[in-house]
């Protein structure tokens, strides 16, 4: 019998989902971490996986785990999965899809009586990895990142600490510690996500196979001149730092073209200037930069470039700079024994694939520190994500659930060629 999906019955546990933490106006999803709507996602999901005869367990972060059992005590687990938290306002496919996929391969493979010899296979939903307090907790504490200082230290906008927050849902905050994984008995992650980009939907391909996921830098950025009168200070005696920055953003152009690669970004996204009153030249401009590319060493010839540009712009311009490193993100490889698997599997299902990285951090980022990685991306529609928008068509979800199953059972060392 051929190995597949039953999308019918995905797309009946998607629209009961999708109505779990649904605001009726706005159509947005609103399952923040460790909010009454996301504890209702998580106990939904237990049923479900209760419901098809899989191991059910919750670890002391909130992670939910779903597993079918190999008949060899002594196997290694394929975990596959994704998140069940959403943004506030948010779509019904980030993360969702991921665990709703997991969770029908699992179903599947099971009635489908495949015999787990060599690999458990386990679900899990991870908690907060969309970051109210911070972001890919659930997977951080899988991998034993977290200590009661990150407990105590993130908060939300309404300065309710993470900590807090978990004892209103009824756990003891400190059981997080426990939730570490032993990297011995892991054997591999697989993660399905939307790709919350363009690029799939422009290029009408079903699939994408991610190579490599983005990493990053943020630096808060201070120019200071010398703030003055408008009117009696001469343009060329002045010490303007929002010229400072100006000239600054002018520069980004060339600094990627020349030292960065095809998949760097840059972005400007936050500028003040003070003392921000019109008849009053700039003193002082506070601005972040948020550079991303795939590759490390790329990365820091990137940093190395901004910080000369800064260096000759306030040289010339009379003026002073400093910054602070905000966030540093490693650049992660998807593990080459699983980039391999997807495309051959994709081949098997004739899918028109795309090798591609990821721009958006995701909880398999994090799950690299502990095994071998990789990723399937579904289109999204116009590139939307993080909005009641987002959309992929079914047939482009119907492909990559598939490809995560054979990929699985491959995986598992059942439908090896
Ligand atoms: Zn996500």
């Amino acid at each position: 019998m051929e190995l597949v999906i039953d999308i019918e019955r995905l797309k009946q546990d998607f629209f009961e989902l999708s109505e779990i933490g649904k605001n009726p106006e706005d159509r947005g999803l609103y399952r923040t971490a460790f909010s009454e709507a996301d504890m209702q996602g998580r106990e939904w999901l237990r049923k479900k996986l209760d419901a098809c005869g899989l191991e059910v367990r919750t670890d002391g972060a909130a992670n939910v785990f779903g597993r079918l059992s190999s008949s060899d005590d002594s196997a290694k687990t394929i975990l596959v999965g994704s998140h069940l938290d959403t943004v506030p306002c948010a779509g019904a496919l980030d993360g969702s899809l991921g665990v709703l996929v997991a969770l029908e391969c699992l179903r599947s493979l099971k009635e489908q009586g495949q015999d787990l010899r060599s690999h458990h296979l386990e679900l899990v939903a991870f908690s907060d990895e969309e970051g109210r307090f911070g972001g890919m907790f659930g997977s951080q504490s899988v991998v034993g990142a977290v200590t009661p200082e990150t407990l105590e230290y993130y908060s939300d906008l309404e300065g309710c600490t993470l900590a807090d927050a978990m004892r209103r849902c009824g756990m003891n905050p400190l059981e997080a510690l426990d939730a570490r994984l032993d990297p011995e008995d892991i054997d591999s992650y697989l993660e399905l996500h939307i790709e919350q980009g363009p690029v799939l939907d422009r290029l009408r391909k079903p699939v994408g196979i991610v190579e490599n996921i983005t990493g990053l830098f943020k630096w808060l950025i201070k120019i200071r001149g010398t703030a003055n009168h408008a009117g009696t200070t001469p343009m060329e005696m002045r010490e303007d730092a929002f010229m400072g920055l100006a000239d600054f953003a002018h520069e980004i152009p060339r600094i990627l073209e020349e030292n960065g690669a095809e998949s760097s970004r840059a972005t400007i996204g936050r500028a003040q200037i003070l003392p921000g009153a019109p008849n009053t030249v700039p003193g002082l401009v506070e601005l972040t930069i948020d550079v991303r590319d795939t590759s490390k060493a790329v990365l820091e010839d990137l940093g190395q470039a901004f910080h000369r540009a800064l260096s000759a712009i306030a040289r010339r311009r009379k003026l002073m700079f400093d910054y602070e490193i905000q966030s540093e993100i490693e650049p992660t490889e998807c593990h080459k024994d699983i980039i391999d698997a997807l495309e051959s599997e994709a081949k098997g299902l004739g899918l028109d694939y795309l090798k591609m990285p990821s721009g958006a951090a995701h909880d398999a980022q994090i799950m690299a520190q502990l095994t071998r990685m990789g990723m399937i991306f579904v289109p999204s529609r116009e590139g939307k994500s993080h909005s009641p928008a987002e959309w992929t068509a079914w047939s482009d979800i119907e492909a990559g659930a598939n490809l995560a199953l054979r990929t699985l059972s491959r995986m598992a060392g059942k439908t090896e060629t």
